[in-house]
């Protein structure tokens, strides 16, 4: 890329969660293989972010790729209003099938924040169609859903920055599940806040959203599964809708196929996304239980109200199919217990580092939190000339590297991170966390 493509970009391109006027900067990155990214001048990075928990297989995957090519010379979308075709049959085929045996009814949309649309949508309509209309979701604080102003709603009401939209958005409830981390042990009474709030609006709750055990965007933090187990009785208990948005921990980040599958429970609705293609294409799944979709059909509307132009995209599905395939041998839980245990005998120790906080360790997503917010421009850099991508925010330093990772990079990675933490300048001491 040439120096006036780099100014453009300052100039006219907006990038996520930067400034038009001082943007953060922007490397430019021209091809990707394997866990490597390959900067404009021929440097490579290993990569520790899996674009955002998506790219699981690594780039260029030649599975993938052929998937894909061999779809686009047949179409590469059509819509999906009153036609089918067989990568979308195929996936669902694939998506009913290894997952969660209730979960047969599937809805394809274009991202993740519209996966929780629509899981919300569904609830709405389902107490709608019974009679009863509900608008309130019970969600967690800490807690990321997306972008959009519905994901916005249910995201924690400070860091999502509510604040912002306030006059827009609709109100929910919300309710702690940092009491109780996981691997910690379960003390009775750390249900009592779930157990209050159940029994002061169930009456008007639709549903309950939660991230399974993981805790993304909204801090990185590993909640106790219990609570998931807590929620599901009382939903059943008052029937109310449990939502599961697994887009982050779906296909084996955590070390089990979903999240979910530490706690042993079942959703309602479960939204996948991120690395349903494997990281090459935009596509999300919500599924549902039947009986859900027969209420929502049988109603006044007669049908679920949403329906993307880009639904059931051939080629992204192609790519899920792909994907899925790939993950069919289970060598996938043997990559990640590999990669969690290089992880926390890595980054463990760094917890005595005095610019640390707290450092953890799940499945394959490893996170040290440190004591000030990252001056992310600096670090940033610091760690490409490093030789590594890995993108800090706030005061979290993480890793959510591609499951094919070699131990050597993944070696490279965690050093990178234990001698970043050793220069003053990447810690902004100003800015209170
Ligand atoms: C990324 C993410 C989303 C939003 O997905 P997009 O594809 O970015 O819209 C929703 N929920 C969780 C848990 C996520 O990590």
């Amino acid at each position: 890329m040439q120096t006036d493509d780099l100014d453009f970009d300052r100039r006219h391109v907006w990038h996520p969660y930067t400034s038009m006027t001082k943007p953060l900067p922007t490397y430019p990155i021209v091809s990707a293989n394997g866990y490597q990214l390959i900067l404009g001048d021929g440097r490579r990075l290993i990569d520790g972010m899996s674009s955002w928990w998506a790219a699981i297989h690594g780039y260029n995957h030649p599975v993938i790729n052929q998937a894909m090519h061999s779809q686009i010379s047949k179409m590469s979308h059509v819509m999906f209003g009153g036609i089918t075709h067989p990568p979308a049959v195929e996936l669902c085929r694939r998506l009913v099938a290894s997952m969660p045996s209730d979960l047969e009814c599937v809805f394809l949309a274009d991202s993740g924040s519209v996966a929780i649309e629509v899981a919300m949508k569904m609830a709405l309509q389902y107490w709608q169609a019974s009679g009863h209309p509900r608008r309130e979701f019970l969600a967690l604080r800490q807690g990321y859903h997306g972008d959009t102003f519905g994901a916005m709603s249910v995201s924690d009401p400070i860091n999502s920055m509510h604040s912002m939209y306030s006059s827009y958005l609709p109100i929910n409830r919300f309710v702690n599940t940092l009491a109780r981390r996981f691997g910690e042990t379960w003390q009775t009474g750390d249900d009592a806040e779930f157990t209050a709030l159940f029994s002061l609006y169930h009456n008007t709750l639709a549903a309950v959203i939660m991230e399974p055990i993981v805790q993304g965007a909204g801090g990185m933090y590993f909640y106790h599964p219990e609570y998931l187990r807590v929620a599901r009785t009382l939903c059943d208990q008052y029937g109310i809708l449990l939502i599961a948005d697994e887009i982050a921990t779906g296909f084996g980040r955590t070390g089990k196929w979903l999240a979910c599958n530490h706690a042993n429970i079942i959703p309602d609705i479960l939204c996948l996304g991120k690395a349903l293609t494997g990281g090459t294409l935009t596509l999300s799944a919500t599924l549902t239980r039947r009986h859900i979709a027969e209420i929502i059909s049988d109603s006044d509307a007669g049908c679920f109200m949403h329906g993307p132009t880009f639904m059931g995209n051939p080629l992204a599905c192609t790519a899920a199919i792909a994907s899925l395939s790939l993950l069919e041998d289970k060598e996938w839980y043997h990559r990640v217990m590999a990669i969690s245990s290089q992880l926390s005998s890595g980054l463990l120790p760094l917890v005595d580092h005095p610019n640390v906080r707290e450092v953890r360790v799940l499945g394959a997503i490893g996170v040290v939190e440190v004591t000030r917010v990252v001056n992310i421009s600096l670090l940033q850099n610091w760690f490409v000339e490093h030789g590594v991508w890995i993108r800090p925010f706030r005061n979290l330093i993480y890793v959510i590297p591609p499951y094919i990772i070699s131990s050597e990079s993944l070696a490279q990675l965690i050093n990178a991170i234990a001698s970043s933490l050793d220069y003053p300048e990447h810690f902004d001491s100003s800015i209170p966390i």
